[in-house]
C-alpha cells in the first residue's frame, strides 16, 4: 500500500473525513465528490500539497462537468408503471393507501396499450434514436393484471426494455417461463429468513403468510441472472440480515437489496429501525456476503450498497438514483398509476399533492413543469441546511424527498437515515483502502469506463 491513493473529482478545499481505518483517512472535496485516501500521518500535509492541488486544478472542469451532468443533465429514460392499484398483500410499511390496494382500479388491455403508445411516442421524441426506454411494471401487485401485462409486453416487445417488480406470490411456472424466456428483469420481495419473520411485515389481508410461495418462485428462478430480491429492513427483521443474505446465496440469487424502510407513511414509521443498529446489522450482512463469495466463488451483490461504492469510485456508473441530489424522481424516471396519474416517483403515489397530471388527459409533457414535479427535481442538497456542508453529500443525496416531506412537513430537510449513509461511505472507503471493494460489485462493472483521475504518491 502506498502512502496516498487518489482518485475521483476535484475543486477547492479538501475536508478531512475519518473513515474508521487504522491507517488511512479520506480527504474529500465535497462540491464535486473528489476524494483521496491518505495515510493518517500525512493527511494534514497532503491537504495543502502543491502537487496534489495542482493536479486537481488541472482536472477540475472534467470533474465538475461530470457531477453537474449527473445532477442536472439527465432526462427521463424510464417509467414505473402500475397496471393495477390492487394488491393481494397488506404489508405493514406499504406506501400505497389500503383502500387503493383493496378496491382500486385495474387497467384494461385497451388502456394499457393506449398508455404504452403514449409513453413510447414521448420517449421517441425525447431520447436518442438508438436508445430504448425502460418500463418497469410496478405495484401494487402487477401480476394481478397479468394477462393484460403479458399481452402488452408481447405487443411492445421491441420498443421497451421491460422489468417487473412483484411480491412473487403469483409467479407460477408459466409466468416464470414467459418472463425468463424474454430476459425480462424481475424483482421479488422477501423480508425474513423464516416464515415467522416474513409474516411480521408481509402477509395477506386476512393475515396469511406468503414466505413459502416466494421461496417457491426463487427456487424456480435458480440460474436466471436478470433478477433480484428486495428485503425491506425494519425493526422486525433487523437482527436477521445476515441470515437473509445466506438464504439468498443458497438460492443462487444473483442480486439482492437490503433497503431501509421508507418512512413516508405512518405504517412504515412504526417499524423504522434505529440508524446505528441498522448500520451495524447491515455491515455484518455485507461482511457475510464477502465470506460467502470467498467460500463458494459465487457473488451475492447487495445492489443498494454496490450503488454507494459506485457513487464513490465511478459516479456516472450508478445504477440507482436515490443517493444523489436531486434524486432521480421526476427527472430520470417517473411513475404512472393505474388511473394514468403522473407522479415523480412511486414513493409519492399516496400523496395527492404530488400528482403532476394525467397521461390519458395529455398531461405527460406538461407534468415535468408542474410544482408537484419541480419540488422534487429542484430539491438541491445545497439548500438543505443540515446537509449543505456534509462531506459525503454527493454520495448520499439526503434521500428521500417523499420521506423527508412526510416526516418534517417540507422537503428541505434530510430523510430518516443520515448516520446510516455516513457509515456506508466510511465502510466503502475502508474497503477501498484494503483493496476489497470489487468483492461487492458485479463482475465487469467497469468494462468500457475510462479512468478520469488517478494519482499515487509515495
Ligand atoms: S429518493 Fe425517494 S423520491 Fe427519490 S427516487 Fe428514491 S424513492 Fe423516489
Ligand atoms: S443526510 Fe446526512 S449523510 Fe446525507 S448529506 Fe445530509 S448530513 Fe450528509
Amino acid at each position: 500500500m502506498t502512502d496516498a491513493t487518489l482518485s475521483g473529482n476535484a475543486r477547492s478545499s479538501l475536508v478531512r473525513f475519518d473513515i474508521g481505518h487504522s491507517e488511512y483517512e479520506a480527504l474529500i472535496e465535497p462540491d464535486n465528490a473528489f476524494w483521496s485516501l491518505v495515510h493518517k500521518s500525512s493527511a494534514a500535509e497532503l491537504r495543502s500539497d502543491p502537487e496534489l492541488l495542482g493536479k486537481l486544478e488541472q482536472s477540475r472542469s472534467v470533474f465538475s462537468d461530470e457531477i453537474e451532468h449527473l445532477r442536472f443533465g439527465l432526462t427521463p429514460s424510464a417509467v414505473y408503471f402500475n397496471p393495477t392499484e390492487r394488491c393481494n398483500l397488506n404489508c405493514t410499511y406499504c406506501y400505497l393507501p389500503e383502500q387503493m390496494r383493496r378496491h382500486g382500479d385495474q387497467m384494461s388491455k385497451e388502456q394499457l396499450v393506449e398508455a404504452l403508445s403514449e409513453l413510447l411516442e414521448f420517449f421517441h421524441r425525447t431520447m436518442p434514436e438508438d436508445a430504448k426506454p425502460q418500463l418497469i411494471f410496478h405495484g401494487s401487485e402487477p401480476m394481478l393484471n397479468r394477462a393484460n401485462v403479458f399481452a402488452a409486453i408481447e405487443q411492445f416487445e421491441n420498443d421497451f426494455i421491460f422489468g417487473i417488480q412483484t411480491n412473487g406470490t403469483l409467479l407460477d411456472s408459466e409466468a416464470i417461463e414467459f418472463i425468463t424466456s424474454r430476459g425480462i428483469s424481475l424483482g421479488l420481495s422477501l423480508d425474513g429468513p423464516s416464515p415467522e419473520i416474513t409474516d411480521l411485515t408481509r402477509h395477506t389481508f386476512s393475515g396469511h403468510g406468503i414466505h413459502a410461495r416466494v421461496l417457491n418462485a426463487m427456487d424456480k428462478l435458480r440460474g436466471y441472472q436478470n433478477y433480484s430480491v428486495i428485503t425491506t429492513v425494519t425493526t422486525e427483521n433487523l437482527d436477521h440480515l445476515t441470515e437473509m443474505v445466506e438464504l439468498f446465496h443458497s438460492f443462487e440469487v444473483p442480486t439482492c437489496m437490503l433497503n431501509q424502510v421508507r418512512c413516508t407513511l405512518p405504517g412504515a414509521r412504526a417499524v423504522r429501525p434505529d440508524d446505528i443498529a441498522f448500520s451495524t446489522a447491515y455491515l455484518q450482512a455485507l461482511e457475510r456476503t464477502s465470506v460467502l463469495y470467498k467460500e463458494s466463488g459465487r457473488k451475492i451483490v447487495v445492489a443498494n450498497f454496490a450503488n454507494i461504492i459506485l457513487a464513490v469510485v465511478a459516479p456516472t456508473a450508478r445504477r440507482l438514483m436515490c443517493d444523489i441530489s436531486p434524486c432521480g424522481g421526476g427527472r430520470c424516471f417517473f411513475a404512472v398509476t393505474a388511473k394514468g396519474d403522473l407522479f415523480p416517483c412511486s414513493e409519492f403515489i399516496g400523496l395527492p399533492d404530488f400528482n403532476g397530471g394525467n397521461l390519458f388527459k395529455g398531461g405527460l409533457d406538461a407534468c415535468f413543469d408542474t410544482e408537484a414535479f419541480r419540488s422534487v427535481t429542484e430539491r438541491r442538497i445545497e439548500e438543505i441546511s443540515e446537509c449543505a456542508l456534509c462531506p459525503v453529500r454527493h454520495f448520499c443525496g439526503a434521500p428521500c424527498p417523499a420521506e423527508a416531506h412526510q416526516l418534517n412537513g417540507h422537503m428541505q430537510s434530510k430523510g430518516a437515515f443520515c448516520e446510516f449513509y455516513k457509515e456506508q461511505v466510511r465502510y466503502v472507503m475502508r474497503l477501498i483502502a484494503d483493496g476489497k471493494e470489487n468483492d461487492f460489485l458485479w463482475d465487469g462493472w467497469d468494462e468500457g469506463l475510462p479512468t478520469v483521475f488517478e494519482m499515487v504518491k509515495e
